[in-house]
């Protein structure tokens, strides 16, 4: 008799894996988690019956959330992800000669331990990476009180449900803007516009008030179901703004082996929002206003 990984993150919706083999399932401190054999995809994580990543298409989100932030940037050096408890984020961060450190602050050890034991085709080695600072504990307590800065931040946080709730907070984000170096870039996860529109206009919302630029960009994750994945970034530069050579020249350097997303021309192409997600989003911020005394000081030159 078939049995199946029934996901309800939706009312009225549902999406269902085949089981083929339960690997590991058990009830942390913080929520349900399941590792599960599934029929197409994979192995699969679970948490609190909703799907995380899978085997058959992390790639998508991981190489989307890493590789777009840091060709943007340019230098990244030090990195902090929140979450991120599969390692599948770190793996492809990691990936990075310039990163000379990766903090990654995860709340559930089950969630770590079970993924090195169970998802070895996504996290790979990297726990064991000589680069890894791993923290167990709460991401929004760490943002709060680090005295670490950081070039880029990853919140790799599932859908706004119990511990996760306090990292789509106001005050999450003001502490994540305290421990960015200049120039520095957030990105995080914000649902399946599709399903989840409401969550990306108030993510936004939240970034223009406390960052002078922030957007959106898209990837197909397709167990993250209904379309469009919305990945937000927030800074204190226009990320879209990047001379493209320069991304191509980057990217060349970096000589990443063996993606199966992320390319230069996606990068941009990312950015392109079908109308119904552009209508999520508040209108951009006003680029801040040039005072007369700037003119007139302009015009003096
Ligand atoms: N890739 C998935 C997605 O797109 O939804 C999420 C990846 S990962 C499994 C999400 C992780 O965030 C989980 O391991 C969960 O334990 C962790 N998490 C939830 N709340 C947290 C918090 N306040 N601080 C740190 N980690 C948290």
């Amino acid at each position: 008799m078939t049995t199946w990984f029934n996901e309800t993150l939706y009312t009225g919706f549902r999406q269902s894996h085949e089981i083929k083999k339960v690997l590991f399932e058990g009830k942390s401190k913080y929520q349900k988690v399941v590792v599960f054999e599934s029929g197409r995809f994979g192995r699969v994580l679970g948490l609190d019956g909703v799907v995380q990543c899978t085997e058959g298409d992390e790639f998508v989100y991981h190489e989307m959330l890493t590789h777009l932030p840091i060709m943007a940037h340019g230098n990244v050096k030090s990195v902090l992800i929140i979450g991120g408890g599969d390692g599948g984020i770190l793996e492809e961060v990691l990936k990075h000669k310039s990163v000379k450190r990766a903090t990654m602050v995860e709340i559930d050890d089950v969630v770590i331990n079970v993924s090195k034991k169970y998802l070895t085709k996504i996290c790979g080695k990297a726990f064991q990476d000589k680069r890894t600072n791993l923290i167990v504990g709460d991401g929004a307590k760490w943002v709060a009180e680090t005295d670490e800065r950081y070039d880029l931040i990853i919140v790799d946080r599932p859908d706004p449900i119990g511990p996760a709730t306090v990292l789509f907070s106001r005050e999450f984000y003001k502490n994540c803007q305290r421990v960015m170096k200049p120039g520095a870039i957030l990105v995080a996860q914000n649902g399946v516009p599709h399903m989840q529109g409401p969550e990306l206009t108030d993510a936004v919302k939240l970034f223009q008030k406390i960052w002078a630029h922030s957007g959106t960009y898209l990837a197909v994750v397709p167990t993250y179901v209904c379309g469009f994945m919305s990945l937000t970034w927030a800074s204190d530069r226009d990320i879209t703004d990047v001379d493209p050579r320069k991304v191509f020249q980057r990217f060349a350097k970096a000589n990443l082996k063996g993606l199966n997303y992320y390319n230069p021309e996606l990068h941009f192409g990312a950015f392109a929002l079908p109308n119904f997600v552009a209508r999520l989003l508040p209108a951009p911020k006003a680029a801040p206003k040039r005072t007369a005394k700037k003119k007139a000081a302009k015009k003096k030159r």
